[in-house]
C-alpha cells in the first residue's frame, strides 16, 4: 500500500516535470520566433555555427556539473536547435525554396514545353549511352525470365563481381542499391539517431545534409574555399568534432569541384575518425572520373568506413538506378534492414543490366569528359573567373568576378532565358552565392555554344 501510494506520488511528480519541460520548450520557440524576425530584419541566415557552439558549450558544461548523460543532453539540444531553425525558416519563408540544379533543371524543362532550345550544362548526366552488352541483355530479361524479386542485398553474381573489383573484398560486404544516392541514405538513416550530428564537407551534393535532415540529425560544415583549392583543414574539422558527432561525409572526386584528396590527407583524416569512432561514409561515384591517382577509403582498412558507388555515372546508366554500398557485416546488415523495409531489393531486370555493365571498358568515354572538362577551363579563362582545375568528376565550379554579376540565382536564371542551363554555386552551400557549377556532359560543340552565351552575359 505504501508503495502504490509512493509510486501515485512519483508519477504525479513525473507529470508535473514533463509538463514544465514542455512549457520551457514553449518558451524557447517563442522566443526563437523573435530572433527569427530580427534575422528576417536584418537578412542574416538563419543558421549560425557560432551561436549554436555556444549554447552547445554552456549546456554541455552544465551537464558535467548535474551529472547528466553527456551525450544524451546534446542529442537533446540539438533537436531543440533544429526545431528553432525549422520554425524561423517557415517564418522567414526560407523553405525548400532555394534554387539547386534541379530547380534550374525543372525550369528549364517548363521553357523547352513551350519550345525554347536549352543547352543542359546543370545536371550530371553522361551524354553517352550504356555500354551494347547492356542493350542485349535487355532485350533478353523478359525471355530469361528476369523479373522476379531477388536477394534483399542483391543478386549473387552482381555482389560476386563487385567484390571482384575490389581487393581483399568478401561479396556479402556488398549491398547492391537502386541508385548511389540510396545507399548513401540508407547509410545515413540506419547509423545515426535523431540528434546526432555529422560533418559535411562543403561545398557539397546536398543528399547529405537532406538525409540528415531527413531523420532529425544535425549537420556540421567543413567549409573549403577556392583560396585553398578545395581542401579541408584538418584543424577545423577536429574543431567540428564532439560527443554527438558520428559521421563524416567524403565525397571524391568531388561534386562540384572535382576535388581529389591526396593519399596523405585522407590517411589523416582516418586517423581523425578513428580517434573519435566516427563513421566515415566515401561517396565514389565520380572514381573513375579521376584524373590523378585515386584512393578508395577501402585502401585504408578502417572498419566504420562505407563506400558508396554507383552504375550511373561511369556507364550511363542514370535511369536504372543501380548503385552499391560497401562495408563490414554490421553495417552492411543495418543498411539492409532499411532496403528490406521500404524497397525489398532493386529490380531485378536492373541488376542483370548492371551485371552485363560491368565488363566494359569505358575509359573512351572517361577522356571525352576529361577533353570537354579542358575546353570549358579553356573558356574560362577569357572570361572573368577563377577556377581550380578538376583532378576528376564531371564538373568545373568557377567563381564569378565579372562587374555584371549580382547573384548566382539573378544570373543563372537570366542565362536560362538566354538559352544556357548552369547550376548556381550556393545549392552546394550558402557560402558560394559567387560560384556556378558546369557540367561537362554535352558534346563540345553544344558546351562552346552555351559557353559562347555565358561569355557574353558576363563580357
Ligand atoms: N553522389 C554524388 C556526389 C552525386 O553527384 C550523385 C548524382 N548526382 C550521386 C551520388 C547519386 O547518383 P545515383 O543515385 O544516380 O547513383
Amino acid at each position: 500500500m505504501v508503495e502504490q501510494d509512493n509510486m501515485d506520488y512519483l508519477r504525479e511528480e513525473m507529470r508535473n516535470i514533463t509538463n514544465n519541460i514542455i512549457r520551457l520548450v514553449q518558451d524557447r520557440m517563442e522566443v526563437a520566433k523573435k530572433i527569427g524576425n530580427i534575422k528576417h530584419q536584418l537578412n542574416i541566415e538563419i543558421e549560425d555555427e557560432k551561436v549554436e557552439n555556444d549554447i552547445k558549450k554552456s549546456v554541455m558544461d552544465l551537464t558535467k556539473d548535474i551529472g547528466m548523460d553527456v551525450e544524451f543532453s546534446g542529442r537533446l539540444l540539438n533537436l531543440l536547435l533544429l526545431e528553432s531553425v525549422k520554425l524561423q525558416n517557415i517564418q522567414n519563408n526560407n523553405n525548400n525554396n532555394k534554387p539547386t540544379h534541379i530547380a534550374v533543371f525543372m525550369k528549364a524543362k517548363e521553357l523547352e514545353k513551350n519550345g525554347k532550345k536549352i543547352i543542359h550544362l546543370e545536371v550530371g548526366e553522361p551524354d553517352y549511352p550504356p555500354p551494347l552488352k547492356v542493350k542485349e541483355e535487355l532485350s533478353k530479361i523478359y525471355d530469361n525470365k528476369k523479373y522476379h524479386y531477388t536477394e534483399i542485398p542483391g543478386i549473387p553474381q552482381l555482389r560476386q563481381e563487385i567484390s571482384k573489383k575490389f581487393s581483399n573484398l568478401r561479396s556479402e560486404q556488398v549491398l547492391v542499391t537502386p541508385g548511389g544516392r540510396f545507399a548513401v541514405f540508407s547509410a545515413i538513416t540506419s547509423l545515426l539517431k535523431p540528434g546526432d550530428e555529422l560533418i559535411n564537407i562543403e561545398p557539397s551534393w546536398p543528399a547529405y545534409k537532406e538525409c540528415a535532415e531527413f531523420i532529425g540529425a544535425k549537420t556540421r560544415l567543413l567549409k573549403t574555399t577556392i583560396e585553398d583549392k578545395w581542401t579541408p583543414n584538418l584543424k577545423t574539422l577536429e574543431s567540428l568534432i564532439n560527443i554527438n558527432t558520428k559521421m563524416l561525409i567524403l565525397n571524391y572526386p568531388n561534386n562540384p569541384t572535382g576535388k581529389v584528396l591526396d593519399s596523405n590527407l585522407i590517411e589523416k583524416i582516418v586517423s581523425i575518425a578513428k580517434d573519435h569512432k566516427l563513421y566515415i561514409l566515401s561517396d565514389e561515384v565520380y572514381s573513375d572520373y579521376s584524373f590523378i591517382k585515386y584512393n578508395s577509403i577501402l585502401n585504408y582498412q578502417y572498419d566504420k568506413s562505407i563506400m558508396v558507388s554507383s552504375f550511373s555515372k561511369t556507364y550511363g546508366m542514370t535511369g536504372f538506378r543501380v548503385g552499391y554500398g560497401i562495408a563490414n557485416n554490421d553495417i552492411i546488415t543495418k543498411m539492409r534492414k532499411v532496403q528490406a523495409t521500404s524497397i525489398t531489393s532493386v529490380a531485378e531486370p536492373m541488376q542483370y543490366c548492371a551485371l552485363a555493365a560491368l565488363d566494359n571498358n569505358m575509359q573512351s568515354n572517361i577522356d571525352s569528359i576529361k577533353d570537354r572538362i579542358n575546353i570549358i577551363c579553356k573558356r574560362l579563362e577569357q572570361m572573368n573567373t577563377e577556377y581550380i582545375v578538376p583532378d576528376g568528376a564531371m564538373y568545373v565550379y568557377p567563381k564569378i568576378i565579372s562587374q555584371n554579376y549580382s547573384s548566382d540565382i539573378s544570373l543563372v536564371y537570366d542565362l536560362l532565358e538566354k538559352g544556357v542551363a548552369i547550376a548556381p554555386g550556393s545549392g552546394f552551400g550558402n557560402s558560394y552565392k559567387q560560384f556556378i557549377r558546369i557540367s561537362a556532359c554535352q558534346s563540345s560543340k553544344l558546351l562552346n555554344d552555351g559557353l559562347d552565351i555565358l561569355q557574353k552575359y558576363l563580357a
